[in-house]
């Protein structure tokens, strides 16, 4: 994992609420400036097209349930969603066919390999294991409900339209860029395919779910997307339900066990909250009940989750208290009523 460079910033203990509308706006100049500092990692090239992203580009936003909006750098300069789009289609599958069922059809569990491994499907007997690698991630876009990928791609882009609050468009580029050279995803479905996993046409599957990593965001984007599932699936921006509370529930839960790659664990060690990256250099950080925070960010560790993006997501959690895990011991024993 990349060093995250806050081992001097004090945790506060964990809270209920954000602080104050300025607490926040300084909290977030401070990672900001912070992680600006950092100029660890490179940008993806397994995609051709991404090689060409200003590897200084750095955009950082937090939303809150309020709606309240925090933006600072380039936080609305685009970018493809890549794996981002894997929570918000696992979101909207959940929403459509139920907890017991994704948990049956996809999995939850961490492989502990690459997003893109071949070798974790054959090693669990063709469970795609969780839609935050691409097996699963296929597996979950092939379930999506519609009799055709036209179908279930109109399905997916309004969901994914509606958690962001606009409409997002696809980077034709990107989405040629990828399709040229995504033998490797296709290999994966046609091996779910054998396993029965898949039971549409794997190419078509393959087509949806390259276009939904290629819609464009921008990192004030992702923080509306994730406030989305922090504020019980309704979007605080836009006012309306995108999916349940469960279902909220259920996707951070995902994120948190396999949202950062095989650095999962670390990410949850470190910082405390449900996120997830991706390879164009995104990354969304969710404090259930509180807000979420956006990030763009192109340079990458080893694993493909964003330098900065996760600099600055540790500094927030400290500062603002935003890990779920903290807490501190309740020293005073409550005041005993006493009878008039
Ligand atoms: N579209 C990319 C792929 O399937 C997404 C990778 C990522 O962001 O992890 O390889």
């Amino acid at each position: 994992m990349v060093e995250l460079d806050v081992a001097g910033v004090a945790q506060a203990s964990h809270t209920g609420t954000l602080p104050p509308r300025d607490g926040v706006s300084l909290a977030l100049r401070a990672a900001y400036d912070h992680a600006l500092a950092h100029r660890e990692g490179a940008v993806a090239d397994y995609i051709p097209v991404l090689a060409e992203a200003d590897p200084e580009a750095f955009g950082l936003s937090l939303v809150d349930v309020t709606g309240s909006v925090h933006d600072i750098g380039d936080s609305r300069v685009e970018f493809s969603i890549q794996s981002i789009s894997k929570a918000f289609v696992y979101a909207l599958l959940c929403d459509a066919v139920g907890h017991e069922q994704a948990l049956a059809t996809v999995g939850v569990n961490n492989t502990g390999l690459p997003f893109n491994s071949v070798v974790a499907i054959e090693l669990n007997d063709g469970h795609p294991m969780n839609p935050m690698v691409n097996a699963g991630a296929l597996a979950t876009t092939a379930l999506i409900p519609g009799d055709s990928p036209d179908e279930r791609w109109e399905t997916i882009h309004r969901g994914l339209s509606a958690f962001a609050g606009r409409t997002l468009d696809v980077d034709e580029v990107v989405f040629s860029s990828e399709s040229a050279t995504n033998q490797r995803n296709r290999a994966i479905a046609r091996l779910l395919e054998s396993y029965g996993r898949i039971r549409h046409d794997p190419d078509g599957v393959v087509e949806v779910y390259t276009r939904q990593c290629a819609l464009l965001v921008d990192a004030h984007d992702l923080a509306v997307m994730g406030a989305t599932l922090a504020d019980g699936g309704v979007n605080p921006v836009t006012g309306e339900r995108v999916v349940g509370a469960e279902v909220a529930r259920d996707t951070l839960a995902v994120l948190a066990a396999s949202g950062l790659y095989e650095r999962s664990g670390e990410w949850l060690f470190e910082i405390g909250l449900p996120g997830k990256s991706g390879v164009a250099g995104g990354l969304v950080t969710i404090a259930p009940g509180k807000g979420a925070v956006g990030s763009y960010a192109p340079r990458l560790d080893t694993a493909g989750n964003s330098v900065r993006g996760q600099i600055a997501a540790a500094h927030l959690s400290r500062t603002l208290g935003l890990n779920v895990f903290a807490s501190t011991p309740r020293t005073a024993p409550p005041v005993p009523e006493v009878a008039p």
